[in-house]
């Protein structure tokens, strides 16, 4: 087969202690699944249920995975925004193809977690929401989806609880608790897989505490979720 130019290189994760990486598939995104970030939105989660949305598989970051634990990466900040957000979250990475999985078989499709930033341009997601337009602009653009490397299972088992946080240059700004989320790791899975087929390679973010807020240009973000992983991002 020739193709009519390179192709893309294939988006890839670490995997903490081993050599391997991870290639992602699709990152699936929920929006709304803690009571009090969606309050914090201006919305109501006891009338509205939390739901998905995509970000492409390459905004994973960094993209160059000689970055590991303890490392700062680096990230410009993105184009076309004057609101760029923060929103810490635990991610899920899939380990095994499944369709209409039932949430009492969920665990068995998961390869292992990771904790993610789901940076949002809130200006412009404000707008889109606003108009009834899709969110991309405001939630998929490049070097939108910072990552840590990825926890198998058998490191951290599965994780129903624990602390999930965020400071900005040493000052906390999110904290929560996974045992907080309105849709559990196993309920997203069966919800997800009832729309889309799963395969390995997916990854999940599962939705933020509340606390998000913006950050600028030379920012520093730690961030993390208690036994699983931790990342630092800076902005420049
Ligand atoms: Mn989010």
């Amino acid at each position: 087969m020739t193709f009519a130019f390179t192709p893309p290189s294939i988006a890839t994760v670490a995997i903490e202690n081993s050599t391997a990486l991870f290639p992602v598939h699709r990152i699936y995104c929920v929006g709304r699944n803690y009571a009090a970030h969606a309050r914090e939105m201006g919305a109501d989660p006891s009338r509205e249920p939390p739901f998905f949305f995509c970000k492409p598989a390459d905004a994973v970051w960094p993209a160059d995975r000689s970055v590991g634990a303890g490392d700062t990466a680096s990230l410009p900040y993105p184009s076309a925004t004057s609101n760029l957000h923060h929103e810490i979250e635990l991610v899920i990475a899939i380990g095994k193809a499944g369709h209409e999985i039932p949430s009492t078989q969920a665990n068995e499709y998961i390869f292992g977690y990771a904790v993610g930033l789901d940076m949002t341009r809130r200006d412009l997601q404000n707008r889109l929401k606003d108009k009834g337009h899709p969110w991309e602009t405001g939630k998929a653009f490049d070097r939108s989806a910072p990552i840590s490397r990825i926890t198998p299972v058998a490191q951290c088992g599965h994780p129903s609880k624990g602390r999930v946080w965020l400071k900005v240059n040493d000052q906390l700004k999110q904290s929560g608790d996974l045992a907080d989320m309105i849709w559990s790791v196993p309920e997203i899975i069966s919800h997800l897989s009832t729309y889309f087929e799963l395969q390995a390679g997916d990854l999940i973010f599962t939705g933020t505490p509340e606390g998000v807020g913006p950050v600028k240009s030379g920012d520093l973000i730690t961030a993390g979720v208690d036994e699983i992983a931790e990342i630092a991002v800076r902005f420049r």
